[in-house]
């Protein structure tokens, strides 16, 4: 079979380290012959992202920290600097104050609250509106979800809020973007263990009950999870937008 993503650029974002769910969906893209432009978080980030970058044929790094406006600017400046047009965005963002992620949700400050929409929410719409213009010849649009946002999960508090934000925006995006070919579709994926997960209080025992309940009688893979946005980001979800993807070894089905 030919690749699946061959002569297709895709800009990816949320890519901090190996572990990132970005990073398997970036290797997933690199397999499928897709060429690769990650976006790292100051410099903090810059090294760690343009070593793994390095690992991937020719792809590109660039600074973006989604909660500055001149940042996103830049961004548009220097994709549409590189003459290409734009086919995949993959939008694997999320951030939340940790106090937020362990003490009751009532409790959330106001503060912590607009932050955690600004981050993990608010950033989808500003993203899509940055790259839109520069998919020219249609495209995939993906951000990354969970659980939490249609159901009550321990700990996940206002994140859960966020995400439940996020999901309404990939519908309001798609029915915005449809008539210029544009899709966009969430993943909602099952716990993984990465440097955000690990934010989380408990989230061991998170793992733990989606191994026991779930249909798959296990956790899901970060390739697993790569694999759809593959799917999503190729023709062959050509027909597909304004969805949420559930790729959690079936645990969201369970009830008692
Ligand atoms: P991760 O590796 O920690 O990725 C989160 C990314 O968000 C990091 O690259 C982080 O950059 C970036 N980020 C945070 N604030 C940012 C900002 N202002 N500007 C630009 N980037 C920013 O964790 P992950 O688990 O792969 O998370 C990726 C996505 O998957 C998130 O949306 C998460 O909610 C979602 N998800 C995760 C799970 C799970 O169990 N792991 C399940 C379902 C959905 P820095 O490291 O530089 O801050």
């Amino acid at each position: 079979m030919s690749a699946l993503l061959a002569g297709k650029t895709a800009l990816v974002l949320g890519v901090a380290n190996r572990w990132s769910i970005a990073w398997a969906i970036a290797q997933a893209f690199q397999r499928e012959g897709a060429h690769l432009i990650l976006t790292y978080q100051g410099e903090r980030q810059r090294l760690t992202v343009e070593e793994l970058a390095g690992e991937l044929d020719g792809a590109e790094c660039f600074s973006c920290d989604v909660t500055q406006e001149a940042e996103l600017t830049a961004l548009r400046s220097r994709l549409e600097a590189t003459g290409k047009p734009l086919d995949v965005l993959v939008h694997s963002i999320a951030f939340a104050n940790r106090e937020d992620l362990s003490r009751p949700f009532v409790e959330t400050s106001r503060d912590g609250f607009a932050l955690a929409h600004d981050v993990s929410a608010y950033s989808l719409v500003s993203v899509s509106r940055t790259v839109a213009p520069l998919m020219s010849s249609g495209g995939s649009i993906m951000t990354l979800t969970y659980l939490g946002a249609q159901r009550v999960v321990t700990n996940y508090n206002v994140m859960g809020v966020a995400k439940a934000a996020l999901e309404a925006s990939v519908r309001y995006l798609a029915a915005d973007l449809g008539a210029q070919g544009i899709r966009v579709n969430g993943i909602s994926a099952g716990p993984i263990k990465t440097a955000s997960a690990r934010g989380i209080k408990d989230f061991s025992s998170v793992l733990d009950a989606v191994a026991s309940r779930a249909p798959l009688k296990r956790n899901c893979e970060p390739g697993e999870v790569a694999d759809t946005a593959v799917f999503l980001a190729s023709d062959l979800g050509r027909g597909v937008t304004g969805n949420v993807l559930y790729v959690d070894a079936g645990f969201q089905i369970m009830g008692l």
